[in-house]
């Protein structure tokens, strides 16, 4: 039983208008989701991807308008690393991102960077047998675009206190001194410690992640809950997200942790020709909408730009 990488990564935005255009119009993923954060309905909850929506590929945020900004720390995920293929589309990257006023930082085989309210980023040149994960968009060459997650690297005191969760319950392979290759049989994806910055503790707002979810086929997400109780975690039950079922955790290092499943997909309620057009409630909210829609910041389908 292995989890298959990264599912998605789940953070905080002040400022949805700003979001949509940086990881739609500038990064070239696709809007997939609109809809609200299931605990809170009066907050979005945005979900960029490739695209088909696939797990792996997936960054979501919560709106918080206006929310401050938010500064990482230990127990708290700081850097978000996507693939791409080449050099040469690290090369593209760092042009691109120049143009859209993002100063780039570009070592060896990688390029970080921010997004507008200062989340970490990386691109990293990955070889691998992985399906890319790639959105489509009309300046960016399929070629170069970004394929999906490679990892997510968070700050720790002591990593040694999550290693008997991470590589005994959640079956996280070594792959260095901390950090671990979480590979199962379609898909895989790294997850690393670095020493906390010396700035003090982390701030929860704008510009942090919020959670990160890690692949589980349908099968046995019951048993991967198990294995984390067992092991002395605290996991939630197993909470129904329509597009996927999921647990909730914190791993012993702090970092809250989701186990969610690769279906049924966010095909289940959108034409995959039209995802993230229109605003999708979760049943028990509907009765809600005109409330709702009255709440949230209005944002325009990214895509129809494309044709003018
Ligand atoms: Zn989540």
């Amino acid at each position: 039983m292995h989890l298959e990488g990264i599912h998605h990564v789940t953070c905080i935005t002040g400022d949805a208008r700003s979001n949509v255009d940086f990881y739609t119009r500038v990064l070239g993923l696709r809007l997939v989701k609109k809809t609200v954060n299931q605990d809170d309905p009066t907050v979005y909850h945005l979900f960029y991807a490739d695209e088909e929506g696939s797990a792996g590929s997936d960054i979501t945020f919560f709106e918080y308008p206006g929310a401050r900004r938010g500064r990482a720390g230990t127990g708290m995920v700081h850097t978000v690393t996507w693939r791409v293929p080449s050099p040469e589309a690290l090369s593209f990257w760092e042009q691109r991102l120049a143009g859209a006023g993002v100063s780039t930082r570009r070592r060896d085989d990688r390029l970080a960077f921010a997004d507008p309210e200062g989340l970490g980023l990386e691109l990293a040149v990955v070889e691998t047998a992985d399906r890319p994960l790639v959105a489509s968009h009309p300046e960016i060459p399929a070629d170069v675009a970004l394929q999906g997650f490679d990892g997510v690297r968070a700050f720790a005191d002591d990593p040694e206190r999550s290693r008997p969760l991470l590589e005994g319950a959640l079956g996280f392979a070594p792959a260095g001194p901390a950090s671990w290759d979480v590979r199962g049989a379609a898909r895989g994806g790294l997850y690393a410690f670095d020493a906390p910055p010396a700035s003090g503790p982390g701030v929860p707002g704008a510009g942090t992640v919020h959670h990160v979810a890690w692949s589980s086929t349908m099968e046995a997400h019951e048993a991967w809950r198990e294995r984390v109780a067992a092991a002395g975690g605290r996991p939630t039950p197993v909470i129904d997200r329509f597009w996927f079922r999921s647990v909730y955790f914190r791993e012993p290092s702090g970092v809250l942790f989701e186990l969610a499943t690769l279906g049924p997909g966010f095909a289940v309620d959108e034409d995959p020709a039209h995802l993230g057009e229109a605003l999708i409630l979760p049943p028990a909210f509907e009765r809600l909408r005109p409330q709702v829609e009255a709440v949230l910041t209005p944002i325009e389908n990214p895509r129809a730009a494309w044709s003018r």
